[in-house]
């Protein structure tokens, strides 16, 4: 409830277009340097689901791009070792038989048996 009311009242003060040239400068920098490190360009959106097989596409590609965004070669195994927690073995990247159903639905036209054999490399071999 707290955050809520301190949402509401952030939303009431706060008026368009204040932020400053600077701040825009910053929040640009900050998105350019994100963009540059994603791997995969999925929103998440879910429109290539549900796959015949079970892969659970989108996950597979937010825990791919962790990776790209906040790790390093040595703390691989520590995101390795999320993905293992996060995904079914049916839901993994392994599991895809590319039957290529899910790229017809891609709404940002991602290679995504392509990509996702990226992320088998990296998680599951
Ligand atoms: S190509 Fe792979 S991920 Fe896509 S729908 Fe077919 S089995 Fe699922
Ligand atoms: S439709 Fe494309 S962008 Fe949306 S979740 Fe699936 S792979 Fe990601």
């Amino acid at each position: 409830m707290e955050d809520v009311r301190e949402n509401l009242r952030i939303s009431s003060d706060a008026q368009s277009n204040s932020l400053s040239k600077k701040e825009l400068v910053v929040i640009d920098h900050a998105k350019k340097v994100f963009n540059d490190k994603l791997e995969v360009g999925c929103t998440g959106c879910g429109y290539c689901l549900p796959c015949p097989q079970g892969v659970d596409i989108p996950e597979n590609f937010a825990k791919y791009n962790d990776y790209y965004l906040f790790g390093t070669p040595e703390t691989k195994e520590r995101f390795k070792f999320g993905y293992e927690m996060g995904l079914l073995n049916g839901e993994r990247a392994s599991a895809c038989t590319e039957c290529g159903e899910c790229e017809k639905l891609c709404t940002q036209e991602i290679q995504i048996m392509k990509e996702l054999k990226k992320v088998k490399k990296l998680y599951e071999t």
